[in-house]
């Protein structure tokens, strides 16, 4: 906003402006279109005799920008807000409009150029000059239903992830991107009249609900175990009687449009249908999965005949005979895991199902109740109920005439016997989903709690160009739906893939490195409760690391239910149609992504709690299991980890040697070091704490503790020439690879590890990588730190020696890792910020645009959609958390203008804003400690609840 704006107050209506409303609420009234008016300007003008309904009073305008208010009024009219213009005047009454859904959003500009713009920004589109330029198209406004507001405005535009017509080769990505959900459950989003099959794939997860199935194949028992593919309770359809079920890529339907409005997490979806006969109807649906109320879904379908009168059939059911199918690699394994376990109708709107996982004996019911209005009554249909074997569904038939709306009303409530609370997940079930509030009510719900979390979590980037805002809102909406605090009373991990879909099984990798250090910063009560998960399964990974001869706690690669090692043995090569070995659990690198994600959260929160009761212990448990794992090398008195694997997966072993593994992966060692320091400094913080010291309690002696500290500066890590910091033993032997030849061959070559097993060969004999390894330091640690820590170590390692390892490690990555982008953006930032530039979009177009060609219908990659928020944060930003303090060190690539973040600091509330030359923090009021702030290189300084620190960065 500009210095020259005038204040956003609004002066009484002038005479003009109130002649021009009763022209325009005449002709409405004249053309038999209903109209209402919000707030009654003065003494009322006489506006009473000329529309439906006026809502009175101050407080109704003040509660703008909330769309309550307008959604209220559609109710009252029996109106549709798609359907439904609203006109106004002010950016707080259009942002509303907008943020409600309504179809079409005019604003008009009293205050000349500047308000059209303001107007605009909000969302208004067109904006016109004043109530006199509004026409009245009688046969347009009947026919048209809008999408939710416009995409012109450019702060609108960044909200609404739009998509026109139907496209079935690429429909399961929009299934992923569309998904909607709240940390309990997640729903794709895929029609409410499609079944799986090859183009369509709807699916509901829960958070934690896993489910083990064995498959014997080729002399092999695989055993995997899969995050669970629950009850349909979308399915809803609709026909003309005695015709098909009316699809959105049937034949005769047109002007499909849907539309994830991420401010809300509402999907809406509209199309028109013609029949044989000319027979048009239109079709508009909302649908959301409550972030308010976890255990609610809803799904609002609205038909218009618009040409015809007759009869219409609507179906609506539960759908439990659904299987896990989607990943094409797992085809050949079993993927049945529910068994229908009891189902039934309530009263004249209800049905449920309740369904039960086949091993891991989990029940999960779904309880649906739908209902049918029009103008707003609800109409007694005719239902027929069907009990079909683990599929109950309802057919209502109802008469419908030319232009008269059916409005369809699906809440559903689910329930497993995880929940707490509960006595049995079918008692609540249908209890919630007789007790829930109308779609209207639930959708009021939504938006505020959006609006709540994003207030939370946004982070505004703004370009000199036209700037893909979309994607990183994109990118915070999806860890939302993931991670949401409605994890807090659950017991579940970091899904990979988050709960959009089944790749990678639903398990739980390291990953959640990314995803940690976003949460801390903006949820730290997910991020603590999705902690605990680990912290469940520490004996589990005591058993592991004892299996192997160590002490401590070897967490898996893959994590399901238990903790044990999921990582299947064997992973199908689409290339060549045969089984590979599949080594990556030799990732032992996870545990040292738990230890730092706690850690992370601890500086942000400095919770010591937490680290007493929980944390401590994982990060204590982890260390133990490294320096066990580390062994001293009598030759060179050094220690040194054998037969691991880095981050980087093209590297299992090596060429000559069987046995699987490498030896002294730099990361591994160099973290392994960090860990152990950490480890040490958790024992004195929580020394003077506690009575019990948790050392004793973990039977950690005074010996093992000093053969940590010496470990701390004994670690081997391995070299190049020139200080180049080498992945591992070995990897400077290794031969070139003429990466480019390989691309112009197979253009993508992010899994070249298939490609060369195809072609009879294998990545362990070259040097290459999939994915950001050693760089992988850079991106946990600070140069500084990481100079220190080899320093500590008796490595030398000058500043020029950064750029050489960069370089060397930079252009030899095939990216078949979606995280791998976020960590060569980050590396580059302070070398080379064009490419640091390039990278950071290209991990915001991953998942948009599928890049890694076919997994994203398949899941999100959530640790690299969080990689590009922290990178936003953490490195454009610069900031850290570290020695108790906070620390800001903005370099913003060329492009970005200006960043804007809102941080939790140790109970603070920060806003952020850097530009080019200056950076401005505003700490909310509130009673928390002042906290230290270090910017730049300029001396610290302290910040209280309610203080403003800015510095100019170009001094
Ligand atoms: C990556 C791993 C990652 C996993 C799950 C793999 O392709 O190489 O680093 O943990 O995907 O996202």
């Amino acid at each position: 906003m500009s210095e020259h704006n005038p204040p956003a107050t609004w002066g009484p209506p002038t005479a003009v402006m109130v002649a021009e409303a009763q022209s325009l609420l005449g002709s409405l009234r004249r053309s038999g279109l209903t109209s209402g008016v919000i707030g009654r300007p003065g003494n009322g003008f006489g506006i009473d005799q000329l529309t439906d309904l006026v809502l009175d009073g101050q407080e109704v305008t003040a509660r703008l920008p909330d769309p309550a208010v307008l959604l209220q009024a559609a109710r009252l009219l029996g109106v549709h807000p798609a359907r439904t213009a609203v006109v106004h005047c002010a950016p707080a009454g259009v942002q509303a409009a907008c943020r409600g859904g309504f179809g079409l959003v005019v604003g008009i500009a009293y205050g000349g150029a500047w308000a059209a713009a303001e107007l605009r920004a909000h969302g208004a589109e067109p904006v016109l000059r004043g109530l006199a330029y509004v026409t009245v198209d009688e046969q347009a406004m009947r026919r048209r239903w809008w999408q939710p507001a416009s995409t012109a405005g450019a702060e609108h535009a960044g909200w609404l992830l739009d998509y026109t017509g139907v496209d079935l080769a690429t429909e399961g990505i929009r299934e992923t991107l569309c998904t909607i959900g709240n940390g309990y459950l997640a729903t794709r989003g895929a029609a409410p009249e499609a079944d799986a099959g090859r183009s369509h794939y709807p699916g509901t997860y829960a958070a934690a609900i896993f489910n083990r199935l064995r498959t014997r194949l080729h002399e092999h028992v695989h055993e995997d175990e899969s995050l669970v593919n629950l009850p349909n309770w979308l399915t809803l359809r609709w026909r003309r009687p005695g015709e098909r079920w009316v699809r959105p890529d049937a034949r005769g339907v047109s002007e499909h449009r849907q539309t994830l409005d991420l401010r809300a997490g509402v999907l809406h979806r509209r199309y028109r249908h013609v029949d044989g006969s000319g027979r048009a109807t239109t079709m508009v649906s909302r649908m959301l999965v409550s972030m308010a109320t976890p255990h609610l879904s809803a799904l609002e379908t609205t038909l218009v005949p618009e040409n015809w009168s007759g009869t219409l059939q609507v179906r609506s059911g539960i759908d439990g005979r659904v299987a896990n199918r989607q990943v094409a690699e797992y085809g050949p394994l079993a993927g049945r895991h529910l068994r229908p376990d009891g189902q039934g109708r309530d009263g004249d709107d209800g049905l449920w199902l309740r369904v039960s996982t086949t091993q891991s004996r989990v029940e999960v019911a779904t309880a649906v109740r739908t209902r049918l209005f029009q103008a707003g009554v609800r109409v007694d249909a005719q239902r027929r109920v069907d009990m079909l074997p683990g599929r109950p569904q309802e057919t209502w038939t109802v008469a419908v005439r030319a232009g008269q709306p059916l409005r369809v009303e699906k809440i559903a409530a689910h329930h497993t016997s995880q929940d707490r609370a509960v006595t049995e997940p079918a008692a609540a079930s249908r209890d919630a989903a007789a007790r829930a509030g109308s779609f209207a009510e639930l959708l009021g719900e939504q938006v505020r709690a959006w609006r709540r979390l994003w207030e939370r979590s946004h982070i505004e980037l703004h370009t000199d160009h036209p700037w893909p805002s979309l994607e990183l809102n994109l990118h915070t909406f999806h860890l939302l739906v993931a991670t949401s605090p409605n994890v807090t009373d659950l017991d579940a991990g970091v899904g990979a893939r988050g709960l959009h879909g089944e790749g990678y099984r639903g398990h739980v990798f390291w990953d959640e490195v990314f995803v940690h250090r976003v949460l801390a910063l903006h949820l730290p009560e997910a991020s603590r409760a999705l902690l605990l998960y680990r912290w469940r399964r520490l004996d589990a990974a005591r058993r592991a690391a004892a299996a192997i001869g160590c002490r401590g706690a070897m967490f898996p690669w893959q994590s399901g239910s238990d903790g044990r090692e999921e990582t299947p043995r064997e992973l199908f090569n689409t290339r060549t149609g045969r089984w590979m070995r599949d080594r990556s659990a030799r990732q032992r690198h996870v545990g040292l992504a738990v230890a730092y994600s706690v850690w992370q959260y601890h500086q942000a929160t400095g919770d010591l709690d937490f680290l007493r009761t929980h944390g401590g212990e994982l990060i204590l448990e982890t260390a133990r299991f490294f320096a066990d794992l580390a062994r001293r090398n009598p030759r060179t008195g050094r220690y040194e980890i054998t037969g691991v694997m880095g981050p980087d997966e093209f590297h299992d072993g090596y060429p000559d040697r069987e046995a699987p593994g490498l030896d002294n992966n730099a990361y591994t060692n160099v973290m392994t070091v960090w860990l152990l320091r950490q480890a040490l400094a958790v024992v004195d913080l929580l020394a003077c704490r506690d009575g019990t010291s948790l050392p004793d309690r973990l039977g950690i002696d005074d010996g093992e503790l000093a053969r940590w500290a010496e470990i701390t500066t004994r670690m081997y890590v391995p070299w190049h020439d020139d200080r180049i910091i080498s992945q591992f033993d070995g990897y400077a032997d290794l031969a070139e690879l003429d990466l480019d030849a390989y691309r112009r061959r197979y253009g993508n070559i992010g899994r070249l590890d298939l490609i060369l097993a195809a072609e009879g060969d294998s990545p362990n004999r070259y040097r290459i990588g999939k994915q950001a390894d050693v760089l992988m330091l850079l991106y946990l640690l600070s140069a500084e730190e990481l100079r220190e820590l080899l320093a500590g170590l008796g490595y030398h390692w000058p500043p020029e020696a950064l750029p050489r390892t960069a370089g060397f490690y930079l252009h030899r990555a095939s990216h078949g890792s979606t995280l791998s982008r976020v960590v060569h953006a980050w590396v580059q930032a302070r070398t080379n910020r064009t490419a640091s530039f390039g990278n950071f979009t290209d991990a915001l177009a991953a998942d948009i645009r599928d890049t890694q060609g076919g997994t994203t219908r398949e899941g999100i990659h959530l640790g690299a959609m969080a990689g590009t928020l922290d990178l936003a944060e953490r490195c454009y930003l610069g900031i850290e958390t570290r020695q108790d303090a906070l620390w800001f060190n903005p370099r913003l690539p060329h492009e970005i203008t200006r960043l804007h973040t809102l941080i939790t600091y140790r109970g603070h509330q920060l806003h952020v804003t850097a530009t080019g030359s200056a950076l401005a923090l505003i700490a909310s009021p509130c009673n928390a400690a002042p906290v230290t702030v270090h910017v730049a290189r300029q001396p610290p300084q302290t910040i209280g609840g309610g203080q403003q620190v800015s510095i100019s960065l170009t001094g």
